[in-house]
C-alpha cells in the first residue's frame, strides 16, 4: 500500500523512518527546529526533530 507524503516536502533523510522514494516524507507533520532559540541564520542551524532512525 502506497504512503500518503507531505505534499511540498522534499528531504534526502533516507534512514528516517518517514522517508519514502524520491526524496517524500511520510509523516503525518513535521517539526523543523532552529539549534539557537527562535532564530536561525543558515541551514545548518536547522533541522528536522521528527527525523527516527528506521531499522
Ligand atoms: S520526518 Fe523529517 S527527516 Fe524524516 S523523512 Fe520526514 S522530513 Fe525527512
Amino acid at each position: 500500500m502506497k504512503k500518503d507524503v507531505l505534499n511540498g516536502v522534499l528531504c534526502e533523510v533516507n534512514n528516517c523512518v518517514y522517508w519514502e522514494k524520491g526524496n517524500r516524507c511520510s509523516a503525518d507533520e513535521i517539526l523543523v527546529v532552529s539549534h539557537k532559540g527562535k532564530k536561525a541564520f543558515n541551514v545548518e542551524e536547522t533541522d528536522c526533530q521528527t527525523f527516527e532512525l528506521e531499522g
